[in-house]
């Protein structure tokens, strides 16, 4: 059986009273913990001695619809809430339900999703079993055993979630010891497996807002070898509008799992946008999507299977939201 390690537990009751308390080096957030705590117990934060938790603070539960159509969602919503509120976007709901299992729905919240951190066969294995060789990049070694040339962490964003906010041009808040600020989730990841978001270690995830969706036809398909609980080895999120002749007026599309980032993939979108979307465009923007990125192996599967779905996925993700 792996252990937590000794760390103490911290549990404010207010944001300005957490971020204060993550200022302090060695100290980790945690939500519901689903990914957080399966980590420290293979000792993947050698320097971490405090966990702060956010389950007091009330201000960061619940989903409220404003007046423009907006859907905001507390960061400490559970997956499994969110998965049933017939107000958040059916594609929201749907890629929830892909999360894990209920246990873990019904624990992890959305903004420990958005925040997992990222994965890698190399890491995600008890501590004995990583000391069979040197460390990596991640664990504070030389080198990435993944792809050894390059002094690059290739760690894999591994959240279902991430590629439809990207996709929906969703926007998280953050708040810090300077205030809070709103960004684009897609402006809160960056191609760097050690240090994929590019908060602060201070910020918190509280609130993610999602524009008005109506009219819009989205899709999210996942890519894991079972049907439930395992991670995404790839996802395709997509998201269009057609106007009344079905021309594309708009259209948000993202990879994940690829990659230590979501990579939103505008060449696809570009290709999208201002045509009919027929066979031969979506093939189009699928093939665009497939030079997007170039998986390693570090995850379940081969690279070049995975490589291979890319536009596969984004071609079956168009067809989903056309009909072809
Ligand atoms: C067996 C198993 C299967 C899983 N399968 C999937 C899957 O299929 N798809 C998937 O997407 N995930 C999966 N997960 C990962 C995880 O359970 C979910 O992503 C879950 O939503 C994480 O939420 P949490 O609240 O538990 O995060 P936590 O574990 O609490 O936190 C995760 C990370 O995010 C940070 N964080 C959390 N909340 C915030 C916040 N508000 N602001 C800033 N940083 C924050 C934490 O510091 C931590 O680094 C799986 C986990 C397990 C153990």
């Amino acid at each position: 059986m792996l252990r937590l390690p000794n760390v103490r537990h911290e549990a404010p009751s207010t944001i300005e009273e957490a971020v204060v308390l993550l200022g302090a080096e060695g100290t980790l957030l945690a939500a519901g913990g689903t990914d957080l705590v399966p980590n420290l117990k293979r000792r993947q934060y050698p320097g971490a001695h405090t966990v702060v938790s956010l389950r007091k603070i009330a201000d960061l539960n619940g989903i409220n619809v404003d007046e423009d159509g907006t859907i905001r969602i507390g960061a400490l919503t559970t997956l499994a809430t969110v998965a049933e509120d017939s107000r958040v976007p059916l594609v929201v709901r749907e890629a929830a339900r892909l999360v894990a299992s209920p246990q873990i729905r019904n624990q992890g919240t959305l903004g420990g999703n958005l925040c997992i951190d990222t994965r890698c066969d190399w890491l995600n294995v008890p501590d004995t079993w990583r000391q069979a060789a040197e460390p990596c990049l991640k664990t504070g070694g030389e080198m990435c055993w993944v792809a050894p040339a390059k002094k690059v962490c290739w760690a894999v964003s591994s959240s279902d979630l991430a590629p439809v906010m990207v996709a929906l041009h969703a926007e998280v808040r953050l708040a810090g010891p300077s205030g809070g600020r709103t960004i684009p989730v897609a402006e809160l990841y960056r191609l760097d497996g050690l240090a994929h978001l590019t908060k602060s270690a201070d910020e918190i995830v509280t609130e993610v807002a999602i524009p008005d969706s109506a009219g819009l036809r989205a899709t999210y398909r996942k890519l894991r070898r079972r049907g439930s609980v395992d991670f995404p080895i790839l996802g395709v999120a997509a998201a269009i509008r057609l106007d009344e002749v079905g021309s594309c007026t708009a259209a948000g599309i993202a990879l994940g799992s690829v990659a230590s980032a979501p990579i939103r993939a505008r060449a696809a979108e570009e290709t999208l946008v201002g045509r009919r979307l027929d066979e031969d465009s979506i093939a189009a923007a699928a093939e665009a999507a497939g030079k997007l990125a170039r998986p390693l192996n570090n995850t379940d599967l081969t690279s070049r299977y995975r490589k291979r779905m890319i536009p596969v996925f984004v071609r079956r993700a168009l067809g989903d939201l056309t009909g072809h």
